[in-house]
């Protein structure tokens, strides 16, 4: 099947009340996107997701949720301050940003990402091959500069630079720096993992292709602490957990792919890094960053800080500094990867056409829409329903229009069940149940529902 565009989604988002552009009526700001009401309920369904099989199902992981704002000498230790930088190109012919590193990345259609080359080898590569400006055409770049991504700000009332702080460029570090908090607090053993979704911010370069690179965004973060000789056992084995996760939620497998980096990408206290990438309208591109960070996170706060995050196993008396794997994923990438897989153009054996967000149950906005057959006769009962069922699930009701239209509304929003309250659902308290992808219908009593859309919704 072919991929919906970016604009056809785009749109849609917008139509439909998924995702607005972001202060919309003051012109907007460039690639700040709001989400609206069923944006919202998706959103939060792919963090519970998340949570649910991160967090909750795991003997061994454990929440937080730290403060945005963190000293300034976190982000020095951390070694943001200093190189959480992108390389930076200007056309001197028409004057467009770009990422020296993508330009090389689009030029070898993704065989080369320039990740971890250096401003030198990446000024060669681009002169070499003579890779020109994606927006003019010409090849006449200025020298590279590092531009750093972290978002500044000032803390309280004085405007000089002493107050000077960070927006978190990721929420990893507010897991470090309570790494000795949370395994104190829990009794936590190693190996263990500490969990956070949150906000973070960068000053991207180059933001776009939707919500794809923003500025302010969600990550959904596990820092996995562990002895070091099982670093390849849990490396391994949280790469492929994400990946189950991915597919459990109903993800295309031909969408999604491990990308190893090479030796040379590697950040150098890294042993290995993957990600997992998704075939995206706009192509191929990261959707979760799994790494092996050995001890470098907590080694530089331990340097920074003096604070002592050494392990002391019980068992064994052994004293050392954890490792720790990471898998890294930004909420708002896979919810654009989600709403691209699930987006469908369909038509029908009557020659009409639908439009069909195809949502796992668990992640669709609503579980069941409730629809009164004729307003007149069936709204009483069918409103008691709603708030029956809407105290166990996000249930929607809908009275206008022909069931037909109706039934295409939820289609767009991705609802899965569609029960109509009629003569049968007085006389017999039976409803029909529609499903959203076979269209089929069947019937059932109305103390079942929940229960049978419970079942659907499990992963
Ligand atoms: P990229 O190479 O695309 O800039 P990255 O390698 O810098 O990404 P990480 O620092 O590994 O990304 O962040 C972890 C995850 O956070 C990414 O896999 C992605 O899902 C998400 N993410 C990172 N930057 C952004 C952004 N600007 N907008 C939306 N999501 C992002």
């Amino acid at each position: 099947m072919e991929k919906v565009t970016m604009d056809k989604l785009t749109n849609f988002c917008k139509q439909y009340g998924f995702i607005f552009q972001g202060s919309e009526i003051y012109g907007g700001l460039a690639n700040t996107w709001d989400y609206g009401p069923l944006g919202t309920e998706l959103k939060n369904n792919i963090k519970k997701a998340w949570w649910k099989k991160f967090v909750e199902e795991q003997i061994n992981v454990y929440g937080l949720d730290s403060a945005i704002l963190m000293n300034p000498d976190v982000w020095v230790a951390s070694g943001h301050v200093a190189s959480f930088s992108d390389p930076l190109i200007d056309c001197k012919h028409c004057k467009a940003r770009h990422r020296a590193d993508k330009l090389v990345e689009e030029f070898t259609n993704g065989k080369e990402t320039g990740d971890g080359w250096s401003n030198e080898k990446l000024e060669e590569f681009i002169k070499q091959n003579n890779i020109t400006c994606p927006k003019c055409g010409k090849s006449d770049f200025t020298p590279i500069r590092k531009f750093n991504l972290l978002f500044e700000t000032k803390m309280g009332v004085t405007e000089d630079n002493k107050n000077k702080i960070y927006l978190r460029g990721e929420t990893a570090q507010g897991i470090f720096v309570n790494f000795s908090n949370v395994q104190r607090s829990m009794r936590a053993k190693i190996p263990f993992g500490i969990g956070q979704i949150g906000k973070a911010f960068r000053n991207e370069i180059t933001p776009g292709n939707f919500i794809f690179r923003q500025r302010e965004f969600e990550q959904m973060e596990l820092e996995f602490f562990l002895n070091p000789s099982e670093e390849e056992k849990w490396f391994d084995y949280w790469r492929k957990y994400c990946m189950d996760f991915l597919k459990s939620l109903g993800l295309k497998e031909e969408n999604l792919r491990y990308r190893d980096h090479k030796k040379e990408e590697l950040v150098f206290y890294s042993n290995a890094t993957t990600d997992i990438e998704y075939n995206y309208s706009h192509g191929w591109g990261e959707l979760w960053g799994i790494a092996d960070r050995t001890d470098y996170d907590l080694g530089t706060h331990i340097k920074h800080s003096n604070a002592d995050l050494t392990y002391l196993d019980p068992m064994t008396n052994e004293k050392y500094i954890p490792y720790v794997v990471e898998p890294s994923v930004g909420v708002d990438r896979l919810f654009l990867a989600l709403i691209t897989d699930a987006y469908k153009e369909e038509t029908l054996k009557d020659g009409s056409t639908r439009e069909v967000m195809s949502l796992h149950p668990f992640l669709a906005p609503y579980k069941i829409a409730v629809l009164p057959l004729v307003k007149k006769h069936h709204s009483q009962k069918a409103l008691e329903t709603y708030h029956t069922l809407s105290k166990e699930l996000m249930c929607t009701y809908d009275e206008t229009g022909n069931i037909g239209k109706r039934y295409r509304r939820q289609d767009v929003a991705g609802t899965p069940y569609c029960i109509t309250i009629d003569d049968e659902t007085l006389n017999h308290n039976t409803v029909t149940i529609r499903d959203r992808d076979t269209m089929e219908q069947i019937t059932l009593n109305l103390d079942e529902v929940a229960n049978y859309v419970k079942e659907k919704m499990k992963f």
